[in-house]
Parts: structure tokens; sequence; C-alpha cells
């Protein structure tokens, strides 16, 4: 494309809210086979709401909330309005640590406590019981974060963030595009398979550490130039590893550094435009 077209391509984008950092990412993500997402505060809202408490509400979300409180993560603040809403207060702990991709543990009253999931509190014994009731949750598309204390599994916390609703019509008009769509997170298989039924996604990867989505990306490359779509911290390599990286408006300072188009109104459907964008500015010259 000459300057010229460059611009106005870039300019026409900016109007609708997809900043194009650079005009190879423009020109790329014509190209692009296979666009990925992140899931939370990408495909979804990113505000998840606690939804089911199992055991004793006011004990679990002492524990919880007194872990949480001291965690950025999306489900963290989930949990600290859910103990909020039922006015319990948290408590001080001490030799909190976060364990990337799995939870956060810490010590409350001398007794160790973990806020995570299953790989997190892999040594504890769930029974049959709650397994069952764990993955019902899950299948209606809700995190289950489990509450550990002294060795006990004392408690099954569901959390919901729903899906964006351009979601949807954002993959169905990629699809449409002939291309392929895929989900990388960190969330259990059960969950994601249930938010990608809902929006359409046609592949899942789940269980992904967050060290290891761009190595996701780059074996995704081998069928075609690949563009992928996230908000958070962990994000940032893959944004930076992809042959497009494109981020939320809404993400973290570092995605939206890492990312080479930024979606300022947080929807997904600024891929498309972004691609039909690129369809009208390179092909004027030929
Ligand atoms: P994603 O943002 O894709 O869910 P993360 O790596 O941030 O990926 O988290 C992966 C999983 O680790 C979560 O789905 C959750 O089960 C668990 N987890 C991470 N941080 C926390 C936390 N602060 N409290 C509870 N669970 C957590
Ligand atoms: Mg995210």
């Amino acid at each position: 494309a000459t300057p010229t077209a460059l611009m106005v391509g870039t300019g026409r984008a900016a109007k609708m809210g997809v900043l194009i950092k650079d005009g190879q990412a423009l020109e790329e993500i014509n190209d692009v086979k296979t666009a990925v997402f992140d899931k939370t505060g990408t495909i979804t809202v990113g505000k998840p709401t606690v939804t089911d408490i199992i055991g004793n509400q006011d004990q679990v979300l002492r524990v919880a909330a007194s872990l949480e409180a001291s965690s950025e993560h999306p489900l963290a603040k989930a949990v600290m309005n859910a103990a909020e809403e039922k006015q319990v207060e948290p408590q001080t702990v001490t030799d909190f640590a976060v364990v990337e991709g799995k939870g956060v543990q810490a010590v409350i009253d001398g007794q160790q406590a973990f806020v995570g999931n299953d790989k997190l509190l892999a040594d504890y014994q769930i029974s049959a019981g709650m397994k069952r009731r764990m993955a019902t949750l899950q299948d209606e598309a809700k995190t289950v974060v489990l509450v550990g204390l002294a060795k006990q599994i004392i408690s099954l916390i569901a959390i919901q963030d729903a899906p964006k609703p351009s979601s949807a019509q954002a993959i169905a008009d990629l699809k449409a595009r002939g291309l392929k769509t895929v989900m990388l997170t960190g969330d259990n298989e059960r969950v994601a398979n249930a938010i990608a039924k809902e929006v359409g996604i046609d592949q899942v990867i789940a269980n992904v550490l967050p060290n290891e989505k761009a190595e996701h990306v780059k074996a995704l490359e081998q069928n075609g130039k690949v563009a992928f779509v996230g908000d958070g911290i962990n994000d940032a390599p893959a944004l930076t590893t992809a042959n497009v990286g494109i981020a939320m408006g809404s993400g973290t300072d570092i995605a939206i550094e890492s990312g080479s188009i930024v979606l300022v109104q947080n929807d997904l459907r600024g891929v498309v435009k972004a691609i039909d964008i690129s369809k009208k500015t390179f092909s004027r010259i030929k």
C-alpha cells in the first residue's frame, strides 16, 4: 500500500476504536489463518462473580477473603466482593504466596490455607461427591476454586464470568472469513469447553500455565499466521510472539504495550474490522 493508503486505513480503523500501532500489523492481519484468544477478560467480560459456595459460607469466605486480599487476580476480586456483600471481615495472614496459574497460599491462625485449583491442592483428598459437584459446576461454565485449610478441603467456590455479548458474533464473523478460532486459557478444560461452546470457538487449549502461552502460539504458527488476542500480564509474551498481537484496551499496561493493535472498545468484533480494513487497504494497489 502507498503511505497515503496506509494512513487512510489506520485512520479509518482508529475511528472504529481499533488502534493500529504499526503498518506491518495491518498488512499481516489479512493473512492470518488462526485467531487465538485468551479467555478471561478477552472472550469474557472479566468481572467474575461468586455464584455458589459449598460449605459453611461465613467460614469459607473468611478464609478465602483473608488470602485473596493480597491477590490481584480477577477471581480474587470476585471472592472479595462476595465477602464484602456478606459482611465477612478478612483477617491478617502470614507467609502469603502466589502460585502462578494455580492460586494463592498463606498461614491463617497458625494453619496452612490454600485457595486455588485442583493442581494447587493436589495433595488434598477430594471426595467423590465433591468431584461430582465440581464437574457439574464446571459444565455450567463456572470456574471452581477449592479452599483448603489444615490439610482438608473445606469448600468449593463457584465463580462465573459470562462471555461479552459481542464475542459470539465476532467468532462467527471470523469463521465466515475462513479463520480457525482457538481459546488458550489457564482455566480448567470443562469450564473452557463450556464457554467455547457458548461463543462458537473451534478449539480449546486449557490448563495452560502462564509461561506456556507463547509456546502454544508458536506451535499454532505451523499452520499459518496467527493473531493472538489477550489482556493480561501473562498474555504479554504471547502478544509479542504472535504474527499479530492484539490487546484489549481494558488490559494491563504490559499487554497494551506488547500488542501491535489495541481494541479500545474491548470488543472482539474489532479483530474483524481490522481484517476488513486490511483487505481494503492492501488491495487498492493491486
Ligand atoms: P486465566 O486468566 O486464563 O484463568 P491464570 O493463569 O490466571 O489463567 O489462572 C489459572 C487458574 O489458576 C485459574 O483458573 C484458577 O483456577 C487458579 N488461580 C489463579 N490465581 C488464583 C487466585 N488468586 N485465587 C484462586 N484461584 C486462582
Ligand atoms: Mg485474561
